[in-house]
């Protein structure tokens, strides 16, 4: 095994690694760091969570530390472009954590904050600077920054900064960076646009590449939940209410969808916070260090958004959504395997999504295992999501769900008063919304039986019959069994999973 001294880094870095608690350089880091030392151009194929930012960090602060220059105004000797502010920020918090013990200066610049001090202190100079590329051309039209002392510069995702529409802006900065310089290109995956572009910037770079896009999912324990868009509301609720579910990412397809989501967790009393790009910088950085320190357990986020957001410790990701482009998926599920950890993504999947679930499969090379819960969950009243799809209006659902359960009064996390007569219904003590466990009566005998769906006729394992009255038939969203994949990698072995094929 390769050791961070085997590396050839300098004493104080490997202070800063041991402080940080590493033990091992990832694949990545490995085999970038090599190269980046040795002044290499380099093209690397890895997505966040494979430790690529300490590849490229690592060696350019050794570099730059060896050859300590007096700092100029209005230049910087590296600069790092990032798609998107929250990855700016923590590229700039690895910079100054892996740098503590030199004295290299680090800035970041994006948009959504102040300008006038960002221009002020790009006036001043700066070792490392970090940026989104919006933000860093309106300062580079004003003259707050030039770029011919850059030694090192790196463009990180390149494929998010394609997708996002950057390609221009940094042509535009490219253009200004003097022609010896070191260049590093990062990229989760690698379309023609993405591949030209690398061409035009680099110069006879090394090539490293870990895990591709497909194989990362493996460490990932995944299932899809089919069940109607009036559904997602009170699965999500239940699905959250499981102890296991420490830390969850919550992905929907739209901010405004984010945005409904946290609402209604929060009318359930599940304390939640959206971070999408219609929130202002301190709602963003408010809403993940919230995540981040535990104070709540469930972020909603827009995939822009969450794209390269680093949080240790995600136990679940869910897609509340399923995403259009397949490649989502995978840096979605991404966000709960950092570093080697294992996690469980589960996706709810409605009608009109099962084309993007078809895609995701195709691109991840195997099926996702599935559960079909189409007409099964419980809905909790007035918090039933409007539906948002072709699949069941929220009158069919309840037509076919049958009369709702009437609950003991009081109880519910939040306290709410008992029922007076026409109210919603209360939930017993410690009871779930949707708890008709407590009733004893099995799931599908509320409903008509789906015809002809395989696994149509059995009830889940939980669900339904058993009930105590007091909430405590909880149906594990997921195995509580460690999950050791098979030799071949099939995630078949799954307990309580069994592919579901939806007739089309
Ligand atoms: P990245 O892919 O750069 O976003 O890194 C993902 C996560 O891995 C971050 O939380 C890093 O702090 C962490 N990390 C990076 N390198 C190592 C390492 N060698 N050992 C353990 N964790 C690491």
């Amino acid at each position: 095994m390769t050791l961070f001294t085997d590396l050839n880094l300098s004493q104080p870095l490997l202070d800063a690694l041991a402080a940080e608690g590493y033990a091992a350089p990832t694949p990545i880091q490995t085999q970038a760091i090599p190269h980046v030392l040795a002044g290499k151009d380099l093209l690397g194929i890895a997505q966040t969570g494979t430790g690529k930012t300490a590849a490229f960090a690592l060696p350019m602060l050794q570099r730059l530390a060896a050859n300590p220059a007096n700092r100029k105004p209005m230049t910087c000797r590296a600069l790092i472009l990032s798609p998107t502010r929250e990855l700016a920020t923590q590229i700039s918090e690895s910079f100054r954590s892996y740098g503590r013990n030199l004295k290299l200066s680090v800035l970041t610049v994006f948009g959504g904050v102040g300008h006038v001090p960002q221009a002020k202190a790009l006036r001043a100079g700066v070792d490392i600077l970090v940026a989104t590329p919006g933000r860093l051309l309106d300062h580079m039209r004003e003259d707050n920054i030039r770029f011919d002392h850059v030694e090192i510069f790196v463009l990180d995702e390149a494929d998010q900064m394609l997708d996002m529409g950057f390609i221009h802006d940094i042509r535009k900065v490219v253009a200004r960076l003097p022609r010896k310089r070191q260049s590093l290109f990062f990229s989760a995956t690698m379309p023609g646009e993405i591949g030209k572009l690398a061409g035009d910037l680099l110069h006879e770079p090394e090539r490293v590449q870990v895990t591709p896009v497909a194989t990362t999912v493996e460490l990932i324990r995944q299932r899809v939940e089919f069940m109607y868009p009036a559904e997602k509301n009170a699965a999500l609720a239940e699905a959250l209410r499981s102890p296991e579910m420490t830390r969850s990412l919550v992905f929907t397809r739209t901010k405004h969808g984010a945005d409904k989501v946290v609402r209604f967790l929060e009318r359930e009393g599940i304390a939640a916070a959206a971070i999408h790009g219609n929130k202002s910088q301190n709602q963003r950085e408010r809403a993940l260090s919230m995540f981040k320190s535990g104070d709540i357990r469930v972020l909603v986020a827009t995939d822009i958004a969450a794209r390269g957001i680093d949080i240790d410790a995600v136990s679940h990701v869910v897609n509340y959504h399923l995403p259009n482009i397949p490649e989502s998926y995978v840096h979605r599920i991404g966000r709960t395997a950092r570093a080697g950890a294992s996690g469980v993504a589960i996706s709810f999947c409605d009608n009109e999504e099962r084309a993007y679930l078809r895609d995701i499969e195709k691109l991840i090379r195997r099926p996702i295992d599935a559960e079909d819960r189409r007409g099964k969950i419980v809905a909790n009243s007035a918090d039933i999501a409007a539906p948002e799809s072709t699949d069941l209006t929220r009158g069919e659902l309840r037509r076919q769900q049958g009369p709702r359960p009437q609950h003991k009064a009081g109880g519910r996390p939040g306290n709410k008063p008992a029922n007076k007569p026409g109210q919603r219904p209360q939930h017993a003590k410690g009871g779930k919304p949707g708890g008709h466990h407590g009733h004893g009566k099995p799931a599908q005998g509320h409903g008509k039986p789906h015809a002809g769906r395989p696994g149509g006729g059995k009830p889940h394992r939980g669900q339904g019959g058993g009930g105590n009255g007091n909430g405590g038939g909880n149906r594990p969203m997921m195995p509580t069994e460690p999950y050791r994949p098979r030799g071949d990698g099939d995630l078949g072995s799954m307990p309580m999973m069994r592919p579901v094929r939806l007739p089309e």
